[in-house]
């Protein structure tokens, strides 16, 4: 059985006053079947990173990613997981309070649907297993990549790598491809 998102929700809902800051409580539910969603967030918070997050059960996995993310086979990147985030989350861009938690500057840095490695309705399984595969549909995310956990640490460091295919870019592209996909802008305008 999918685990119930709002119990999935509980740590994210205990981190934030939604009295203070915009971002999204977590209400939406769906049933129909449509495609997963995945979105990429660029997050000016007391450290930058960017937030990987996939659509699974109801709510949005989510891996932390200093470096953010590369279209480079040869780049491993520390994807740290923290906690499941409401689905409305994919359209939240905006500004933090400073004090809240997670403070600063949001931006839809990509975003788009995903599929499962071929023959998986879900990456649940893959998630419990350590080892993730899928396949990206963004704008400037595409083709396979992979989430792998780490055998040191405490279970929440993974690698986020890109799979040898035809959307291999050998160069870095967080710094090119520096617009919100949404509203065009700058995380400075
Ligand atoms: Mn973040």
């Amino acid at each position: 059985m999918p685990a119930s998102p709002s119990k999935s929700l509980k740590t994210y809902r205990t981190k934030r006053d939604f009295t203070r800051t915009s971002e999204p409580a977590g209400k939406r539910t769906r049933s129909d079947a449509k495609a997963l969603e995945f979105v990429v967030q660029k997050h000016a918070a007391s450290r930058l990173h960017f937030d990987l997050r996939l659509e699974s059960d109801g709510v949005m996995k989510s891996w932390a990613v200093p470096k953010g993310p590369s279209l480079d086979p040869r780049d491993k990147r520390l994807a740290m997981q923290v906690e499941d985030h409401p689905i409305e989350y994919n359209s939240f861009e905006g500004t933090i309070p400073k004090g809240e938690y997670g403070g600063g500057t949001v931006m839809i840095w990509d975003r788009g649907t995903y599929e499962p490695a071929e023959g998986k309705s879900s990456i649940a399984s893959g998630i419990r297993a350590g080892k993730l595969e899928f396949t990206l549909h963004g704008e400037k995310l595409r083709g396979a990549f992979a989430l792998v956990r780490m055998a040191r640490g405490d279970g929440r460091e993974w690698l986020l790598i890109k799979q040898g295919d035809d959307s291999v870019v050998k160069r870095p592209i967080t710094s090119d491809r520096d617009k919100s996909v949404v509203s065009k802008r700058t995380m400075k305008q």
